[in-house]
């Protein structure tokens, strides 16, 4: 038999199925998703079994065994093992990269380095012949470099250099279930409870052990940590001695979730709209038909409790059900709102769980033990093999895209599985993106509407104050009158306060402050990028490029700035402004540690503080009765930003945050301070009206000519040489320009809005099309033609087919 490999080298040139023979130890137990180790280019790697086979074009001597098979069970099934095909040529990855992907992190292979000696040992410096006594023994670089003196690391790298001592990446998959010893009864009860008896006296200690276990459930298993009230480690290794007690090894569940209480909830009588919409997809699953929902509904209109039905729908049919929510929407709140109702049939996966909680996670689910997961973006790979639905909520969140190799975005992924399992996808939002609304426009996808809150509670009042306009009447600080007034009316009534700081974008734009005005291109309607290294303004689209200017060339005054402020700097101001204010402060820097996102939001939910200040993660999954103002500073600072998302990022931020206010009895309100109070970003939000918004971006959108007008790819190049840099740009824009049709546009070279990233210089080149059949084979063409000089020089290319950073 033959396996055909996927090996774990993360190389163009050996992105292909290696062959190796499977020895007859393996040959029963091998199947195809099984990772394997493997000798690759004489070192032993971590590799994925494709296929199995039983010809192969490798003459018999040269073909090598497999040596290892990590798994029993394959973690990839055969549907995932012909998606990560799919996803590899539409997204130009590398296999191995989909596939690791797809896999908890804990499964993926490590490699460390080991020394070994390739010539005679009294060749060797005498500072290092100590560590290779027999020919056996070898150096583990990593550990041993901790310990080794100065001298000692010197004289290894020389011997390196010279050949003396050679270094081999070795494979160690570490086994990601976690383990412990658990003692147990052997004999029965009754007996035991005999010999604890005779031992009260001479071993009180053994005694209490055994008359506690003999009270249990026989076989029940407890650690020592667990016993230690009854007896010391001592007392139990003499119990296991005497042959009372057994000692054993087992596998343990880390359940993140585990001591805690969930309240359980049934599901509630749906209103007329949320039955509708209920309806329109239980008729998919009855069809069993593949079919993508578009559910359009404001905030608090009661699309959660439609996906838990609908996902109750699924599990009596016996299917499984995929929910992904944004990594920070992932909130305590809103995982209960699951597990009260499905209870222990849900695991969760994102990124505050551990490695190993993550593995556990996964492995409940690809054992059957649980059939729905709610997760962030790679929950949308949970290996379940018989799926019912697939729900994403906040579908238009630009974290469903992966920003690394491979860049897929899971709504593609999860159209995929759900065209494979015949079931639907429900794409939610109070924002749709303007590709998925234009999709559903099309008959693309099938739109729901959800017009109302749940309950006729009202949508908050907005107003927009013009800062332009508090700094001619003399107020230079970053609130204006109205929000702290406002502020503190809440305060003296005992309510809560959301502040956003719309952080993003900070100091990469110019604005003047007396009328607003940001530089724009004059070729490409966005705003100009400020440049710290070259003092400019540059475009990133076509590459124009400008000076600084002084004084503001619309209203000639001198009060252009680059934009930014800090929440530290707020949180500061804010006390200032009122006095004895309590503010919790929410942002990278105080939700690093783990738990403690929840932390903050437990004390927040209950009344320890006025206010919450905080970045884009506080706009999202905020459910709290006594929010009745939502404040936002500086709405416009990322509608600035050189991508031509900006817009839509805004409008869609600005409406989460302002759907935090008054979801519940009271009404709320919401307070918007902006330079650009013209912008329909901003003013569409005021009417709550996302229609009138898409409208007006989709006529920006086909102006500019961007998606879903057109398609973009956007390929980025580096190299720590600036001109190379260019060169190798130059040349691929000319080979782009010379093999793709007429009617598709390549811009570039232009050098990247952050030009140099860790000493390497960063250019760009951007495909515009409509229809491009060739772009996949003329990319992989580039990928194949650029491969020496990435091998030989540190150049680096990477392709996005579907750009949503522009950075
Ligand atoms: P969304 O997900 O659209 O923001 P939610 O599903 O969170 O909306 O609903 C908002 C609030 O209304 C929640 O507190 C929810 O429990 C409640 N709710 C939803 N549907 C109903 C219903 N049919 N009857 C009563 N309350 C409901
Ligand atoms: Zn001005
Ligand atoms: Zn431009």
């Amino acid at each position: 038999m033959i396996a055909k490999v996927i090996v774990d080298v993360p190389s163009q040139a050996v992105d292909r199925m290696f062959d190796y023979s499977v020895p007859d130890s393996l040959a029963k137990t091998l199947v195809v998703g099984c990772r394997v180790h493997v000798p690759f280019a004489n070192r032993p790697v971590q590799g994925f079994v494709a296929e199995l086979s039983d010809s192969t074009e490798v003459p018999k001597h040269k073909l090598k065994p497999v040596t290892e098979q990590l798994d029993l069970v394959p973690p990839l099934t055969e549907e995932l093992l012909q998606l990560a095909e799919k996803i590899k040529t539409e997204t130009l990855s590398l296999h191995v990269a989909v596939l690791k992907a797809m896999l908890p992190q804990a499964m993926r292979a490590k490699y460390k380095k080991i020394l070994t000696v390739t010539a005679e040992i009294n060749k060797l410096d005498p500072l290092l012949q100590p560590y290779f006594k027999t020919s056996e023994d070898v150096i583990e670089w990593d550990e041993w470099i901790k310990n080794a003196s100065e001298n000692e690391i010197k004289s290894a790298v020389s011997s390196l250099r010279k050949g003396l001592l050679s270094a081999e990446p070795v494979v160690t998959t570490k086994d990601a279930a976690k383990k412990r010893l658990v003692y147990s009864l052997k004999e029965e009860s009754r007996q035991a409870m005999k010999e604890a008896e005779s031992l009260q006296k001479k071993a009180p200690k053994q005694a209490a052990v055994l008359r506690f276990l003999s009270e249990r459930p026989n076989d029940k298993a407890y650690t020592a940590q667990e016993l230690s009230e009854y007896g010391s480690k001592a007392a139990l290794d003499a119990l296991v001695e005497k042959g009372w007690l057994a000692k054993q090894e087992t596998v343990v569940k880390r359940d993140p979730y585990e001591g805690r209480e969930f309240e359980s909830s049934e599901n509630l009588p749906l209103l007329e709209d949320q039955a509708v919409v209920l309806g329109e997809i239980t008729a998919a699953m009855d069809e069993k038909e593949h079919r993508t929902f578009l559910l359009r509904g404001v905030t608090g209109s009661g699309k959660t409790e439609i996906y838990l039905q609908a996902i109750d729908r699924t599990l009596k049919e016996g299917k499984e059900a995929i929910v992904l929510v944004p990594e920070i929407s992932l909130t305590p709140q809103m995982v209960n709102r699951f597990k009260a109702r499905f209870g222990s049939r849900v695991a969760v996966m994102h990124s505050a769980l551990s490695k190993g909680e993550k593995y556990d996670e996964w492995k409940k689910i690809r054992d059957g033990e649980v059939d729905v997961v709610v997760g962030a973006r790679s929950a949308v790979f949970a290996p379940f093999t018989n799926l019912g639905i697939i729900i994403i909520d906040e579908e238009h969140e630009a974290s469903y895209k992966q920003e690394e190799a491979p860049r897929y975005h899971a709504r593609t992924v999860a159209v995929a599985r759900a065209e494979h399992y015949n079931c639907p996808v429900v794409l939610g939002s109070a924002t749709p993106s303007l590709e998925s609304y234009a999709r559903a426009q099309k008959g693309v996808y099938q739109l729901l509407t959800m017009e109302n809150r749940v309950n006729d509670a009202v949508m908050p009042s907005v107003t927009l104050i013009d800062m332009r306009e508090e700094l001619r009447t003399g107020n230079r600080s970053m609130f204006s009158e109205d929000l702290l007034d406002k502020m503190e009316e809440r305060r003296l009534k005992g309510e809560q306060t959301v502040l956003l700081l719309n952080r993003r974008g900070y100091s990469t734009f110019i604005m003047c402050r007396e009328c607003g005005f940001v530089p724009e291109c004059p070729h490409c309607d966005i705003s100009l990028t400020y440049h710290r290294t070259n003092q400019a303004l540059q475009c990133h689209y076509c590459g124009y490029r400008e000076t600084v200017p002084v004084r503001c060339p619309d209203c000639d005054s001198d009060q252009i700035r680059f934009f930014g402020t800090g929440t530290q700097k707020v949180e500061e101001e804010l006390k200032k402004q009122l006095d004895g204010i309590r503010i919790i402060r929410m942002d990278v820097d105080t939700t690093r540690t783990k738990g403690a996102h929840e932390k903050l939001l437990t004390k927040f939910g209950r009344g320890e503080a006025d206010v919450l200040l905080g970045t884009q993660m506080i706009a999202k999954g905020l459910d709290y009765p006594n929010i009745t103002l939502v404040g936002v500073l500086a709405a416009d600072s990322m509608l600035h930003l050189p991508d031509f998302r900006a817009s839509e990022r805004t409008f869609q931020l600005l409406t989460q945050v302002a759907g935090r206010a008054g979801r519940h009895k009271k009404t709320g309100e919401v307070l918007i301070q902006t330079y650009s109070p013209e912008h329909y970003s901003i003013t569409e939000v005021k009417q709550h009206d996302f229609l009138s918004f898409y409208q007006k971006e989709m006529q920006m959108r086909k102006m500019g000519g961007y998606p879903p007008y057109y398609y973009l790819t956007m390929l980025q190049v580096s190299h720590t040489d600036l001109h190379k840099t260019v060169q190798f740009t130059e040349k691929i824009t000319d080979f782009l320009r010379q093999n793709l049709s007429d009617t598709t546009k390549v811009f570039g070279p232009v050098a990247s809005p952050i030009p140099r990233i860790k000493d390497r210089y960063r250019y760009q080149v951007m495909i515009k099309y409509k229809i491009e059949p060739q772009l996949a084979d003329v990319l992989h063409e580039l990928m194949v033609s650029l491969q020496t000089d990435i091998a030989r020089t540190d150049l680096q290319v990477i392709i996005d087919t579907n750009p949503h950073m522009m950075m």
